[in-house]
């Protein structure tokens, strides 16, 4: 694997790997299902492709859809652990360079529901959980892949 030890990503894919990571809730073929370091919005997780590649279009045209074919099944499984009433993805990475997709489940009380996730991401902080928390809402999730 490509990694690079200023990535806090490459960092988490290690960690993924060790099985010392507390949010991790599966291993895919080319990536890494985990609970995201929050949880304002319940669920809220991410699928972090397990190379340092810095963009989609640079992988592979198989590694494209299979990929997206990984956040389909992580979608799929929140879907069905907590019946949002809808999913939001996103994939930015001009703060951290390595692909990841944040998977953002909405519900119906979200005060702001036809806004963007990060709306509210002042108020993320306060929605930190513990690595018990993370772990039990992991083994939760896995249990609907
Ligand atoms: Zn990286």
């Amino acid at each position: 694997m490509h990694h690079r030890p200023d990535c806090v990503l490459c960092r988490k894919i290690q960690a993924c790997d060790d099985r010392t990571d507390a949010t991790l809730i599966e291993e895919f073929k080319h990536s890494f299902f985990v609970l995201g370091d929050h949880q304002f919005f319940k669920g809220y997780s991410m699928v972090v492709v397990k190379d340092h590649v810095r963009d989609m279009m640079d992988l592979p045209g198989k590694l494209q859809m299979e990929v997206l074919q990984e956040v389909m099944f992580a979608s799929r499984a929140l879907q069905e652990t907590f019946q949002p009433w809808k999913l939001n993805h996103a994939s930015l990475g001009n703060v951290v360079t390595h692909i990841h997709w944040h998977i953002f489940p909405r519900y119906e009380d979200d005060p702001d529901l036809l806004q963007h996730p990060w709306f509210h991401s002042a108020e993320f902080d306060h929605h930190k959980i513990s690595a018990d928390l993370a772990r039990e809402r992991a083994t939760l999730i896995r249990s609907h892949l």
